[in-house]
């Protein structure tokens, strides 16, 4: 057996040691009344309240940690006088700064526009429930959900049309008679497959505690524990080692079930000289990683060993042409010429046949986002900056299956054709008697 993997600490934030955000509840002054508010929010700012003074103090400790976001929140932050002056004294600092104000008469489109002048950065706004009587009654004010659209001068807004059903859009339309609604197919889509630097390191975050899970399972592979046993422990180790949910279920695969690119593991012990497939993701702050690795239990056979290699060559075939592709600034290539480079490696190797699936997806806030790389996918240049996986397979129906994959980082524009996953895509045999 090969020594324990170590994961390599990655570049840019450390997340064991700086958090992701750090929010600030400015004033305990707010005009709602909320049913689940745990400020105990009242009209007047408490005698407490910190100064003007001493919120800066208190933004220059934050400069200090240098923390991705800084959220003012409240109570109402538009309650304060000064929110302007402290949103631009913080931006001053290099502090990134979100506001969630409260939506209020004082949500005006001038308030709006003063914070982005400021240099607020993002600007949450809750709509909470699905329709706009449980968010007035939530909220504690009737007609807070139409004020909350018409408080910004919103006369058209985007919706997205296939996940809203047509009762509460006909509400919607009830409720604010002069918004238009707009059916917006794709737009959110379209968006979301294009990430933030943020957006990136909460992926990476995701994959490295993945990385250190499977890394810390590899010593507990041995013949007869049960596909399930593996499963729940890499469940276990992923959620005590920074996961705050799993991206999905995990797939553990033994012997001819990894041939199923979509099986369940089962009561099945693992036997020596078998393969041993693992799909499974975890989730930071949101956004979630897929990783999948084929291990070796006792010393592969030759067939098997060739079926791995092939799956990798494939594999490395896709991320060159990405690679090849932002290093010389060339146009970027599409999802379906990708999918192909690494298919036509399998194909000319002749021996075993290509997998069914697609090559990769995009992936954030859902595990299955644009863009795709498959045979079906679009001819359209895929965006960037991007995240998606590039997961090759071979599977020999009733004998065996590899699958390898890893998530990649394309930030055309910076030059960058990064792996997030950096667990080690080595032949790796676990504790199979031969080991
Ligand atoms: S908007 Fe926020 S602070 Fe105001 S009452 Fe509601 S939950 Fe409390």
């Amino acid at each position: 057996m090969q020594p324990m993997h170590q994961i390599p600490a990655r570049g840019g934030l450390n997340y064991d040691e700086a958090p992701f955000l750090a929010i600030w509840e400015i004033t305990q002054s707010c005009d709602l009344a909320c049913k689940h508010c745990r400020a105990a929010a009242q009209p007047i700012a408490h005698p407490d309240q910190l100064t003007t003074e001493e919120g800066k103090a208190l933004i220059d400790q934050i400069a200090d940690m240098h923390v991705p976001i800084f959220v003012f929140t409240g109570g109402d932050p538009l309650k304060r006088q000064d929110i302007y002056e402290l949103i631009r004294y913080a931006c001053s600092k290099d502090v990134k700064v979100a506001v969630t104000p409260s939506a209020t008469p004082l949500l005006t489109r001038e308030a709006i526009f003063k914070m982005k002048e400021a240099g607020a950065v993002r600007l949450g706004i809750s709509l909470d429930g699905s329709c706009p009587e449980i968010h007035d009654n939530f909220r504690g004010l009737p007609g807070a959900w139409a004020r909350l659209l018409a408080s910004h001068g919103a006369k058209r807004v985007g919706m997205e049309a296939d996940a809203i059903p047509h009762g509460l859009w006909t509400k919607l339309v009830e409720a604010a008679p002069d918004v238009e609604l707009v059916p917006a197919d794709g737009w959110v889509e379209a968006m979301r497959a294009v990430k933030t630097r943020d957006e990136v390191e909460r992926i990476a975050a995701a994959c490295a505690v993945a990385d250190r899970a499977l890394a810390a399972l590899l010593p507990e592979i041995r013949p007869g524990v049960t596909e399930h046993d593996l499963a729940l422990r890499l469940e276990m180790l992923m959620r005590t080692g920074g996961a705050e949910c799993l991206a999905f279920d995990v797939a553990c695969l033994a012997g001819p079930e990894a041939a199923l690119p979509h099986g369940s593991p089962g009561d099945r012990p693992v036997l020596d000289g078998a393969v041993l497939l693992f799909d499974f993701g975890a989730q930071v702050a949101g956004y979630r990683s897929d990783m999948t690795r084929t291990l070796f239990v006792g010393e592969p056979n030759a067939r098997d060993l060739g079926v791995y290699e092939t799956v990798a060559r494939s594999q490395q075939a896709a991320i060159d042409a990405l690679t090849a592709a932002v290093r010389d600034g060339v146009a970027m290539p599409d999802g379906k010429s990708v999918d192909a480079i690494a298919r036509e490696l399998i194909a000319r190797d002749g021996r075993w046949p290509a997998y069914g699936h697609g090559l990769g997806h995009g992936i954030g806030l859902a595990t299955h986002e644009e863009p795709r790389l498959s045979r079906s996918a679009p001819e359209t240049r895929l965006p960037s900056p991007t995240v998606f996986s590039v997961e090759p397979g071979i599977y020999l129906e009733g004998e065996m299956g590899v699958r390898i994959e890893d998530l990649v980082h394309l930030d055309a524009a910076a030059g960058v054709c990064d792996l997030l996953t950096l667990f080690p895509r080595d032949v790796i045999v676990v504790g199979g008697a031969a080991s």
